[in-house]
């Protein structure tokens, strides 16, 4: 097929299984990482994937990593935003860099990785915007108010770039997940755990695997008049 598939935070977790299902689909794939070298390398070995490790909170950086990519790779058309972090506190309590850190990796890497690609997206006639937000973009969590307004302002940029780039060939979507076993759980204690599963009516969290398949099909021709939707893929837990 021969597109060009890059995933930001693709080298474990959710992005990881992004980046490994895009390659099994077909197409060309790179990831970016921040700083987990050893993650980086065992899945560049296993995958045969390229890896680029940049800041993607960082829009100079972002710029100078996408011309990196494009001149290995080639020119990107399919671009997903997924690289997230979380740093929970109430807000009485919160930080202004707790604030900060999220607002910068969460929703301001949307806008320093899609900036440098929607160009040539316009120029050549295609492109896909895919972001992953967030349940808790979607309905709110009390201890999450940075998190919530970075994951909701995801949702707010895709239907906004959807209806700039609606003739050009380029789909805008996001995908809002629930509650997915990865590292970023890894803080959340036994107990609050078991009344998170409590309130998903499957019965279970999801898996990384099942969000890279909806990010598979929206990259795909089939989904070519799907634009600035937001895809839930929760278990139940919240219908939006
Ligand atoms: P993980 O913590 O498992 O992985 C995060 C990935 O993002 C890593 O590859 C990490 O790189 C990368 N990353 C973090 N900060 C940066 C940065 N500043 N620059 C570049 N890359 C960065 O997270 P998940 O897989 O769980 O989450 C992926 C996305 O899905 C996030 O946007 C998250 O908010 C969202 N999400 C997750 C849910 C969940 O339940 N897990 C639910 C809903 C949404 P490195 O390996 O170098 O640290």
């Amino acid at each position: 097929m021969g597109r060009v598939a890059f995933v930001t935070g693709g080298t474990r977790g959710i992005g990881g299984a992004v980046s490994r299902a895009l390659k099994e689909a077909g197409y060309n794939v790179a990831a970016n990482y921040a700083g987990n070298d050893d993650a980086a390398k065992a899945f560049k070995k296993d995958t045969k994937i390229p890896v680029f490790k940049w800041d993607v909170g960082d829009y100079q950086a972002c710029e100078q990593g996408v011309i990196a990519v494009e001149n290995e790779v080639g020119p990107i058309d399919i671009l997903v935003n997924n690289a997230g972090i979380s740093r929970d506190a109430m807000l009485q309590k919160m930080s202004h860099e707790q604030w900060s850190q999220v607002i910068r990796t969460n929703l301001d890497s949307v806008f320093n990785m899609t900036r440098p690609v929607i160009n040539g997206m316009r120029e050549r006639g295609f492109g896909r915007v895919i972001s992953i937000s967030s349940i808790n973009g979607q309905k709110g969590q009390l201890g999450l108010t940075n998190y919530c307004a970075a994951k909701s302002g995801v949702i707010g940029f895709t239907r906004a770039l959807a209806l700039e780039s609606a003739r050009k060939g380029i789909t805008v979507n996001a995908i809002a997940p629930g509650y997915v076993a990865t590292d970023l759980l890894s803080g959340v204690s036994e107990d609050v755990m078991k009344a998170i599963v409590g309130q998903i009516p499957v019965g279970r969290l999801g898996e990384a695997e099942e969000v890279a398949r909806c990010v598979v099909f929206l990259a795909s021709d089939a989904a070519s008049w799907i634009t600035g939707s937001t895809l839930t893929i929760n278990g139940g837990q919240h219908m939006d």
